[in-house]
């Protein structure tokens, strides 16, 4: 094996291990924030499994599941389901929405500044 080749090898590995260090270090998320029309419905505990029954605009319903600290939907009326082709969802800053029930849910993790500012 040539010098060179190794030092590729070497590089190549360290760029994969800086790109798994950096998709661990994305902080979990730790509330599930669920808007619908703009405006905030209520803030879920990812960490509590449970299935909520969301109306949206127009009398949408959207079955939303949280668990393994996680959250999807399950099934919704909407007409193309690309709230539930969306898949689960975990972490920090990633979100699924229901455009046709303007539904949004919205995964932020309890260490931002956010979820101070909401009341219970
Ligand atoms: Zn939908």
């Amino acid at each position: 094996m040539k010098k060179r080749d190794i030092i590729l090898i070497i590089s190549l590995l360290l760029i994969s291990g800086l790109g798994y260090c950096l998709s661990v270090n994305r902080l979990a998320g730790g509330s599930a924030y669920i808007y619908i029309e703009g405006n905030l419905y209520d803030v879920y505990d990812l960490k509590q499994p449970q299935t909520i029954r969301i109306e949206g605009r127009g009398g949408i319903i959207d079955d939303v599941v949280i668990e393994n600290n996680g959250i999807y939907v399950k099934s919704a009326t909407c007409p193309y389901r690309e709230c539930v082709k969306s898949g689960r969802i975990s972490r920090d800053g990633e979100s699924i929405c229901c455009l046709p029930a303007q539904i949004l849910i919205v995964v932020r993790s309890d260490e931002g500044t956010g979820y101070d500012a909401i009341t219970k």
